[in-house]
């Protein structure tokens, strides 16, 4: 049977496509959907009766498709095998060689949504795609965004882990995400430098041997983490973008004080201060990344 309205035939399209990834539920669902709006699609009985989970919903969607062609073998097979008939192998295979997977393209939803970004989609074009973009009405589209469930184009997705997003989800997203105020910032400030202040003065005092070199990867570890927790829990656990980096700044700024002395003097060429920086090179680099990943 020919199926005329373009909405019903994409929805066909979706349901054998959901049907032959064996997600039997969905594709009920898909086909109800479909004979909901429009009974007479034999073809969606045909579905309903291979996909509905109830036996006795099966058989009655065959009996449907029956009433619409009392010829047609799927249904007078399908029927059978519930009722446990026999049926003449020839109707079998005559039946088997009509669900021989059509030639149907194999639509890269990729390709698809970059194609139509590139091509203006005419009334054949259109044909391949089943929704059209909710920001750009004339590109055709197989994205849906995962959040909201809107159409969008390829241009129009942000790929996360999940799936796309639409650019709408992505800034309402990110507002929930970073959800830190200015007054924060403030608060992080104040909490950070001091406590950066207080570690970078006993990292210069703790002198450059290579012992507290080596105990600096665990300590820095600890004290960084700690810098960072203490700032995270005094600004309520909120999350800003560049709250990591401002506490980067103050822990960079809490070891180049107490060490302006030292720094000075290498600067004006007294030498013999290189070893000196090591500790705190080596502190810096390990509280730092601690402190910047409690941070985020
Ligand atoms: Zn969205
Ligand atoms: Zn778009």
């Amino acid at each position: 049977m020919e199926i005329n309205q373009p909405r019903i035939r994409s929805l066909m399209r979706q349901a054998s496509r959901v049907e032959e990834a064996g997600k039997r539920a969905a594709a009920e669902q898909l086909y109800r959907q479909i004979l909901d709006e429009a009974p007479e699609t034999e073809e969606a009985w045909l579905g309903l009766g291979r996909m509905a989970v109830d036996p006795a919903a099966q058989a009655e969607a065959y009996e449907r498709a029956l009433e619409l062609n009392p010829e047609n073998k799927e249904a007078k097979v399908g029927l059978a095998d519930l009722r446990g008939e026999p049926v003449p192998d020839a109707w079998r295979k005559e039946v088997e060689a009509a669900r021989l997977p059509e030639p149907e393209p194999v639509v890269n939803k990729e390709v698809v949504a970059a194609t139509a970004t590139a091509v203006a989609p005419t009334d054949d074009h259109t044909e391949a795609y089943e929704f059209f973009c909710y920001r750009h009405p004339d590109r055709g589209t197989s994205l849906r965004c995962y959040n909201c469930h809107n159409p969008i184009c390829a241009s129009c997705t942000n790929k996360t882990s999940v799936g796309y997003l639409c650019p709408d989800c992505k800034r309402d997203l990110e507002d929930k995400f970073f959800n830190a105020s200015a007054t924060d910032y403030i608060i992080a400030a104040l909490v950070s430098l001091p406590l950066s202040l207080i570690a970078g003065y006993l990292v210069w005092r703790l002198g450059g041997g290579f012992f507290f070199i080596f105990i600096m990867i665990f300590i820095g570890g600890a004290v960084g983490g700690l810098i960072g927790r203490l700032t995270k829990k005094a600004i309520g656990g909120r999350r800003g973008r560049y709250l990591p980096h401002l506490v980067l700044v103050m822990m960079v700024v809490g070891v180049v004080i107490p060490g302006l002395p030292i720094l000075l003097m290498a600067l004006a060429g007294s030498g013999g201060a290189l070893f000196a920086f090591i500790t705190p090179a080596v502190y810096l680099f390990v509280a730092g990344g601690s402190a910047f990943y409690w941070m985020k």
